[in-house]
C-alpha cells in the first residue's frame, strides 16, 4: 500500500458506491469523483418533469439475480417491487413473444405443437449439415435452422453488433435459445425487481455515510491523486493511459426520446427483428414500474453503432483485435501500483448489476484484507483476459 491520503474511488456507479459504503463502514474515509453531474453511473434514473414516469437514462436496467447475499444488500437500500421482464418484438409486421418459447414458435408456425411435438419440429428445422459450428450464424442455424434464425435472431444481431452475424463468435450463442414451454420470462433468476424510487435513489442510500464524500462534474487526474493511500478506478481501462495502445472497440447507443399521451405500446420492451429497421428496441418506460399510474408516456427508440472518442462506451466489442489490445493494457495495468481497476469499463467486460455489486463487495473485503495484512491490492479482482 502507498500514499497516505484518502481513498479515491473513480466512478460513482454501482462499483464506485459499493466499495465506497464498504470502505467507510470500516472506518476509511473515502473520496469519490465522477466526471458526469450524477450519481449511480448507467444505471441512473429520473423522474420526467411532465409525466411523473422514472426514465432509466442510460437503457432499460431491471435488477435480476440468483445471488442472495446480493438481493439482500439492494433490498437494504431499497423496497424492490415485483417485476418480470417480458419482451416482444416486431418481424415482419407482426408481433411474438420473447425469448423464443412455444408460443411464438405456434404463432410463427400456425401451429398448435405441445413441447415435445415442438422440440421434434425444430429438430427437423435445424441445419444438421453443420457439425462444428463456428459463427453465430452457423450455431443459430444449427439450433433453430433458417426461418426462426432469420425472424429473431440475425437482423436484431446486425443492428445491435453492426457486423454480419458470420463475423460473431459462435460463442456468443452458448446454448440452445428456444423454450419448449410458455415461460416468457426473459430472466431464470430467483430474485428480480425493481428499485421502487429508482436506482439513483438506491445509490444515493449506499453513498449517504459520514466518511464517504462525492465530488461530480470532476474528472480523474492521476497527478492530482498522487498522494491517494489507494484508487479504485471504474473509469476506462484505456482510458487512465490515455488509449496509448489505441482505443478499445465499444458500441455505443442512441437514444431517440418521444412522448406519448396514454400507452404507446402496451409493454416494456418491443424489440424489432428486422434489419430494415433502423432501431433495435423500442423501451416505454412507465412499464418498468407497473405499480404506478401515469397518463403521460416518456418512451426511447435505442440504435446501436461504433463509439467515437466523444460517445458513452455501452458494449465492450472483445473480439480478437479489441482482445490483443486488451491483453496490452492489462500488461500496463499490473505494473501500476496503488490502483485496482473495477466495473464494467475498468475491467472492459460486460457485467450485469448484480455481478457488479457482488465483484465491488469482494474488492473491498480484499482490500481489507490485504490492508491488515500489509500485503499489495492486485490490479485485477477478476483479470480481464
Ligand atoms: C443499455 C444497458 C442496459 C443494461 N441493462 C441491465 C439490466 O437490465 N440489468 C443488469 O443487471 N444490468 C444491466 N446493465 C449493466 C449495468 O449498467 C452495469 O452493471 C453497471 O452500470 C456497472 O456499474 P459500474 O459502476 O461498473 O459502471 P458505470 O455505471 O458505467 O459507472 C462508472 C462511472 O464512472 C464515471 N467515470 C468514468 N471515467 C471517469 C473518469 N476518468 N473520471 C471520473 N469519473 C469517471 C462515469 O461517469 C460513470 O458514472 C445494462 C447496461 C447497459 C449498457
Amino acid at each position: 500500500m502507498q500514499g497516505n491520503g484518502k481513498i479515491v474511488i473513480v466512478g460513482a456507479g454501482l462499483s464506485g458506491a459499493v466499495i465506497g459504503r464498504e470502505l467507510a463502514l470500516a472506518g476509511h474515509e473515502v473520496e469519490i469523483l465522477d466526471a458526469r453531474d450524477h450519481i449511480a453511473g448507467n444505471c441512473h434514473t429520473e423522474r420526467d418533469a411532465d409525466t411523473g414516469v422514472m426514465v432509466h437514462v442510460y437503457g432499460p436496467h431491471i435488477f435480476h439475480t440468483d445471488d442472495a447475499e446480493v438481493w439482500d444488500y439492494v433490498n437494504g437500500f431499497q423496497t424492490f417491487m415485483p417485476y418480470k421482464n417480458r419482451v416482444k418484438t416486431t418481424s415482419k409486421d407482426r408481433v411474438y413473444s420473447l425469448p423464443v418459447n412455444l408460443h411464438t414458435i405456434n404463432q410463427f408456425f400456425g401451429k398448435t405443437l405441445r413441447p415435445d411435438e415442438a422440440k421434434a419440429f425444430i429438430e427437423e428445422q435445424a441445419d444438421k449439415t453443420i457439425a462444428d459450428p463456428q459463427t453465430f450464424e452457423e450455431q443459430a442455424m444449427r439450433f433453430v435452422g433458417k426461418d426462426l434464425y432469420e425472424a429473431f435472431f440475425k437482423g436484431y444481431t446486425e443492428k445491435q453488433w453492426g457486423c454480419s452475424p458470420t463475423e460473431l463468435p459462435a460463442s456468443i450463442l452458448k446454448r440452445l435459445p428456444v423454450r419448449f414451454n410458455y415461460d416468457d420470462n426473459y430472466f431464470f433468476h430467483k430474485f428480480q425487481g425493481m428499485p421502487e424510487n429508482g436506482y439513483t435513489d438506491m445509490i444515493g442510500r449506499i453513498l449517504d455515510h459520514p466518511n464517504i464524500h462525492v465530488t461530480l462534474s470532476k474528472r480523474f487526474e492521476r497527478a492530482e491523486h498522487a498522494d491517494a493511500s489507494h484508487v479504485f478506478y471504474s473509469g476506462q481501462l484505456d482510458g487512465y493511459f490515455d488509449y496509448e495502445a489505441g482505443r478499445l472497440g465499444y458500441r455505443t447507443l442512441d437514444f431517440e426520446r418521444f412522448s406519448y399521451d396514454g400507452d404507446y405500446q402496451g409493454c416494456a420492451v418491443m424489440n424489432y427483428g428486422d434489419a430494415s429497421v433502423p432501431f433495435t428496441r423500442i423501451t416505454e418506460h412507465k412499464h418498468f414500474s407497473p405499480w404506478e399510474e401515469h397518463q403521460g408516456s416518456v418512451c426511447y427508440r435505442e440504435f446501436s453503432r461504433a463509439c467515437g472518442p466523444d460517445d458513452i462506451p455501452y458494449y465492450p466489442i472483445r473480439m480478437v483485435e479489441e482482445k490483443e489490445q486488451l491483453a496490452q493494457y492489462v500488461t500496463r495495468a499490473e505494473k501500476e501500483r496503488g490502483v485496482t481497476f473495477v466495473g464494467r469499463l475498468g475491467t472492459y467486460r460486460y457485467l450485469d448489476m448484480d455481478v457488479t455489486i457482488r465483484e465491488a463487495l469482494d474488492t473491498a473485503r480484499l482490500y481489507l484484507s490485504k490492508l491488515a495484512d500489509g500485503a499489495d491490492m492486485p490490479a485485477f479482482l477478476h483479470r480481464p483476459v
